[in-house]
């Protein structure tokens, strides 16, 4: 891990809501090629941290910077546009559309193309067959069929597969996962496994926020613990797990 490259470095990172410190000066960082977990009890700050990573919300101090270049700020598509996608925790499909164009729409954050001249421009009929083409693989990748189906007539754990394929579209070099198992079944979560270590050996850097403590012991590089707004530990699985200050966070001691 020593010689594995930082690709994103968060220094001093604040973003407080009012008088609500929701994330109170965090350093750390993410190495190339890892699957890195963001773990600590409800209201730690997790979602914030991945909020402003994506550019969705604006840091209150600090600095983001992604392959060594400062991205504090930058907005979200322009985040994504330099190979850093991401799913919500609330999944944001669009649920009277079908799968494939759900998953078509999430590129077209990437692509010079608008929306409009996908539909009225015969010049983008080839970035348009491009883009086509690269949802139904990042659907095939995901193990996902029914791409024809609207969205609404999914079940929660195939909307979240949606969800990933989506990202996966944009062809990012590092995915933002915000508690991807969430209302999935023991089996989806299986499958969702199995697809992590898959995106990761495609060469995929993950940052992840999980509750479910056997998904993290699964699939975790290294872990960094969060307690209100203030990283209280980091390492490996075996490092954190046998931390007092993560045990006492999580006791609430
Ligand atoms: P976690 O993901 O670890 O559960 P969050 O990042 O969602 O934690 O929340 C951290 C704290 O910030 C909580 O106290 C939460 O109520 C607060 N918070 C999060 N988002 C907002 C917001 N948009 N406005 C005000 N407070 C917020």
């Amino acid at each position: 891990r020593q010689e594995q490259e930082v690709i994103f470095q968060v220094s001093g990172l604040k973003k407080h809501f009012g008088g609500v410190k929701a994330v109170d000066g965090i350093d750390f960082h993410v190495k190339k090629g890892d699957i890195h977990v963001l773990i600590g009890p409800n209201g730690s700050g997790k979602t914030t941290v991945i909020n402003v990573l994506s550019g969705i919300y604006s840091a209150t101090a600090g600095q983001i910077a992604y392959r060594g270049s400062e991205i504090t700020n930058l907005k979200p598509h322009l985040i994504v546009g330099m190979g850093a996608a991401r799913t919500f925790q609330n999944i944001r499909l669009f649920p009277e559309l079908s799968v494939i164009d759900n998953v078509m729409i999430g590129q077209h954050v990437r692509s010079k193309a608008n929306l409009l001249n996908i539909l009225f421009n015969f010049k983008v009929r080839e970035e348009e067959r491009q883009i086509r083409a690269r949802a139904e693989e990042a659907l095939a990748f995901v193990g996902f069929e029914y791409f024809f189906e609207k969205v609404k007539n999914l079940s929660y754990g195939q909307q979240r597969m949606v969800e990933i394929a989506r990202a996966l579209a944009t062809e990012p070099e590092l995915l933002f996962l915000d508690e991807p198992a969430a209302g999935m079944n023991p089996e989806e979560t299986q499958e969702l496994v199995k697809l992590l270590k898959r995106m990761n050996e495609l060469g995929i850097t993950i940052l992840l926020i999980e509750h479910d403590m056997h998904l993290v012991t699964e699939v975790a590089d290294y872990i960094t613990v969060l307690d209100f707004g203030k990283k209280i530990s980091e390492g490996t699985v075996g490092q954190v797990l046998s931390d007092p200050e993560v045990i006492r966070a999580y006791l609430g001691e």
